[in-house]
């Protein structure tokens, strides 16, 4: 196992940000602090990174870029598998560090990290089948199409899986022949210099992989820096529209995965354990901090009350605590910004007149985790569409739950508002979920489950919530330009002006 995860884990270690293959000193004096959600304290700093530290981590992408660009698929596939393996042996450090920055529970990280070299290992596949075609067209002409990388690459990414969804772009990027240039979230910085660092244990040409700490200051920097030629963005709506204007600006290609205000439908035909057990997850894992959370339940009134007394149940019986216990099943939120959201909104849903049914006792948690960002699994039942707990992104573990009686209704309170990104529907009948399935408004439907994520399986959304696609063969496709080279069989040549002359 790499001692890079270890010097990470001890408190105070400030490496500086990541270029051309090794940690370097920032430019800047100026540092931010990264602290444990489930304790609030310091756990280490890193650089808030500036345009010097901007221009020489681009710089590095470029001279990767001549390097990593030009070696054949087949090769970089074989490269990237042994970053896949470097990554694999590191699982149970990833994942300790991943719940430190974080304070998503041991469990869950765990089960994460397991995942993440599949990522790595099906972009570096799929890139050695990636053929452009040939045709023979009229008047002797032969056609070919060649696929090439961009360039170096920004990738912008948020705090709730800083290292799935960093991988999700990393690999589909680095596959197509690209290099990066990442500015991961400010709230959990730490996993992406780890991961770069990782990446030249495996062998990756130095400036493959490049790392720039910071806020939005940097993000905004890094976008606007020149020779990057694509910007892949995963973060909240307000984020997405500026970024994506910026890349408008410059005239290069983005993909904006954004925020959602997950519906999750449950018809009166549902397999009800199935569908508490399944929603339970959709709404609390990651204590409610995913895109794709289930956050807004619509319930047929035959089985409403049945439904909202179970959910409620299950919610309250959560154990929340220390991320790092076996036992715990919900984390704190990132930060104490988000625990006031939450609380705010909690209060809003009061105010509007909703019920609250979980999460009504207050947490009473040792030292030190009496210092964390901790909330109960919350829910309200009998939330109007026009509430604002109906409407607003929480991003933490409250929801609301909303009676339907007939399917148009259902379709209708699932459509309110103007994100378009995850759902899912529970019911028996196929054909009914189906047909609801093509009613909503979203990029990505589970039928009886929630939030299941492969590689092979595209995500994204459209409206607020984004375009683009992450992963699957659109993903590694939008990571590359396909040129059409067209090349004359026809004898002899053409001679249109044949016969003029500027004298007559
Ligand atoms: P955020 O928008 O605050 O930040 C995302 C990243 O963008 C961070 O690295 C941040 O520093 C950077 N950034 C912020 N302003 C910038 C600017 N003006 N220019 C350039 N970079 C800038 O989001 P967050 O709080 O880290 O993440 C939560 C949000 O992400 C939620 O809205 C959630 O729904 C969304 N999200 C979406 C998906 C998806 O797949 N669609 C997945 C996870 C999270």
């Amino acid at each position: 196992m790499s001692d890079i995860v270890d010097q990470f884990l001890k408190k105070g270690t400030n490496k500086g940000v990541f270029y051309g293959g090794m940690f370097r000193k920032s430019a800047r004096q100026e540092t931010i602090e990264v602290r444990n959600p489930a304790t609030s304290d310091i756990i280490t700093h890193v650089p808030d990174a500036g345009e010097d530290d901007i221009i020489a981590a681009v710089c590095s992408a470029r001279a990767g870029f001549e390097v990593w660009s030009k070696i054949d698929p087949i090769d970089r596939a074989r490269h990237l598998r042994k970053f896949a393996d470097i990554i694999a042996e590191n699982i149970p450090k990833l994942a300790l560090l991943e719940t430190a920055v974080t304070g998503r529970s041991i469990k869950e990280m765990r089960a994460q990290m397991g995942r993440i070299p599949e990522w790595i290992e099906y972009f570096g596949g799929i890139a050695m089948g990636l053929e452009g075609e040939s045709n023979v067209v009229r008047g002797g002409y032969v056609t070919m199409t060649h696929y090439e990388p961009l360039g170096p690459v920004a990738l912008l990414t948020p705090w709730n899986h800083p290292i799935l969804i960093l991988v999700k772009k990393m690999a589909a990027a680095l596959a197509a022949g690209n290099t990066c240039v990442i500015k991961p979230s400010e709230l959990a910085p730490v996993s992406p210099l780890v991961l770069a660092a990782l990446a030249t244990e495996a062998d990756l040409p130095n400036g493959a992989v490049n790392v720039v700490t910071g806020g939005p200051g940097t993000g905004e920097a890094l976008c606007a820096a020149d020779d990057i030629h694509y910007i892949d963005l995963t973060g909240g709506t307000v984020t997405g529209r500026k970024v994506a204007a910026k890349a408008g600006d410059r005239l290069i290609r983005s993909t904006m995965e954004l925020g959602g205000k997950t519906p999750i439908i449950i018809c009166e035909d549902a397999d009800l354990d199935g569908a508490i057990a399944g929603t339970l997850f959709a709404a609390f894992i990651a204590s409610g901090q995913t895109c794709v959370s289930g956050a807004r339940f619509i319930v047929h009134t035959s089985i409403y009350d049945h439904f909202t007394k179970a959910l409620a149940k299950r919610a309250d019986a959560i154990k929340v605590g220390d991320p790092m216990a076996d036992s715990t099943q919900m984390g704190p939120v990132i930060s104490n910004a988000s625990k006031n959201r939450c609380i705010r909104m909690i209060a809003q849903a009061k105010a509007d007149g909703a019920v609250q049914i979980a999460g009504l006792c207050p947490l009473d948690l040792e030292t030190p985790f009496d210092k964390g960002y901790y909330l109960r699994p919350t829910v309200f039942k009998d939330v109007k569409s026009n509430h604002g707990l109906f409407l607003d992104e929480v991003f933490g573990p409250v929801i609301s739950v909303t009676p339907y009686k007939k399917e148009e209704e259902a379709l209708q309170l699932a459509n309110i508002g103007d994100f378009g990104l995850g759902l899912s529907i529970w019911s028996r009948d196929i054909a009914r979920a189906h047909r609801l399935s093509l009613g909503v408004r979203g990029g990505i439907i589970w039928l009886n489950d929630h939030h299941r994520n492969d590689p092979r399986s595209i995500w994204g959304g459209l409206r607020d919530s984004g375009f683009g696609k992450e992963n699957g063969w659109d993903a590694l496709k939008s990571y590359m330009t396909k040129k059409s080279v067209i090349v004359r069989t026809a004898p002899g040549y053409d001679d249109w002006f044949a016969g003029s002359s500027r004298y007559g």
